[in-house]
């Protein structure tokens, strides 16, 4: 009895020292502050151009980001975005990224070129942050409320005319997918009577009918369909079509005029049950603001690795969630910045699915980082490793590399 009090104390006083001592010695903020020495960028074309972004440190250890679509201009303004980071600690992200956000509003910091370069800027940060305090990213970010993320394979294959449509589509279900994507905007329709003007004539909204009607054949009707007009049509067009879509039970009617007119896009979302998406070409939480308060869209699709980056989509995500409104990001981008989406997806409550757009470019996306394929049967898992938890392939990727640009190297 004496024995067993005795132990019980001893155990009971030496947990807390020793979570103590542990504390104590594992703490990262007990070592030498981290400072940034340097921050060099790299261009691919993978689905698009993707700007990457490393951010290195006096202590060897260096963070990786991704941004895309509006990067044309990246470099330049990583480079000019170089004096407010070397000599700073990369822990205060929300400092630099308001910082370099700031100074930039009579530059263009509102949207477009500049915000997406910060959002690469901005992912690196935050797997520097990861790893040097030991941590995954979801875990800066709230931690995760679900350990996997769900993908939707966009595909193009879906036209009944096309022999391959068919297998195509039972391919992706086979590889486990449980939602798909397809676009119905068509330029060289041959119903189309204006190469400029893009009121759908009823020949097109029939073809488009018929392709939306195939592919929901095709696909089990477990598995979600969303379709995509990339915001080329008029409001007319876009009411037809939303209507004609109803049958189909749509996961959702992807931008069928541009975001920027929040009253229209309401306008169409009041006129049809079909669920209205939108937000790729939106730029930070102003973006969004609106779209929200209006009741424009049914869910919200910012692209992380433009409109800001990782803590700005955190951030569209819980205004989405104060309206129950649903977030689905839009996803260019290679495995490090898909997986650095991921970070976000599992974090916030209202994540409904995340875009997949590399079916036709299998064998670089399974090569691109060291890790190999991070999805698993239509499903990211988050991996517990530090920071974004994966690295770059670079020979892999310097197959892409767009030419004449640099690698990641000094000065440039
Ligand atoms: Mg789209």
């Amino acid at each position: 009895m004496t024995g067993t009090r005795r132990s019980f104390l001893a155990y009971s006083f030496a947990l807390p020292s020793l979570a103590r001592a542990i504390q104590q010695t594992a703490s990262p903020y007990r070592r030498p502050k981290l400072k940034i020495t340097d921050v060099r960028t790299a261009q691919v074309m993978g689905h698009g151009l993707q700007l990457h972004v490393r951010i290195y440190t006096d202590q060897g250890i260096y963070g990786h980001g991704e941004g895309t679509d509006a990067v044309q201009g990246g470099t330049g303004l990583v480079r000019m975005f170089r004096r407010f980071l070397v000599g700073q600690d990369p822990l205060n992200v929300e400092a630099l990224w308001e910082r370099i956000r700031t100074a930039g509003i009579f530059a263009g910091a509102q949207g477009g070129q500049y915000v997406a370069a910060l959002s690469a800027v901005e992912i690196a940060l935050w797997d520097l942050a990861g790893k040097a305090l030991g941590v995954p990213v979801y875990q800066l970010l709230g931690g995760k409320v679900r350990d996997r993320v769900r993908l939707y394979c966009d595909s193009a294959n879906h036209h009944p005319d096309d022999p391959q449509a068919r297998p195509k589509l039972k391919e992706i279900e086979a590889m486990g997918f449980t939602a798909v994507k397809i676009d119905i905007d068509e330029a060289q329709d041959p119903g189309r009577w204006d190469r400029v003007n893009w009121t759908a004539s009823n020949a097109e909204i029939d073809r488009m009918v018929k392709e939306v009607a195939f592919v929901r054949e095709t696909l089990s009707p477990r598995v979600d369909l969303a379709v995509d007009m990339h915001g080329r049509y008029d409001a007319t067009t876009a009411k037809r079509v939303a209507r004609e879509m109803e049958r189909f039970r749509l996961l959702w009617l992807e931008e069928p005029v541009p975001a920027e007119n929040v009253p229209v896009m309401r306008d169409i979302r009041e006129s049809t049950t079909t669920p209205i998406c939108a937000g790729e070409n939106l730029f930070l939480r102003h973006g969004f603001r609106e779209l929200l308060e209006q009741r424009a869209v049914d869910i919200v699709m910012p692209d992380l690795q433009k409109c800001g980056g990782l803590l700005e989509g955190r951030k569209i995500a819980d205004m989405a969630h104060t309206y129950y409104t649903p977030f689905a990001p839009h996803c260019v981008v290679s495995p490090i910045g898909t997986m650095a989406s991921c970070h976000v997806c599992a974090a916030v409550p209202n994540f409904l699915v995340l875009e997949w757009h590399w079916i036709s470019r299998l064998e670089l996306w399974r090569n691109f980082v060291r890790e190999g394929d991070i999805i698993d049967k239509g499903f990211v898992t988050l991996p517990d490793r530090a920071g974004i938890g994966v690295e770059m392939n670079e020979e892999a990727a310097r197959k892409v590399q767009v030419k004449d640009t640099p690698w990641f190297e000094p000065g440039l």
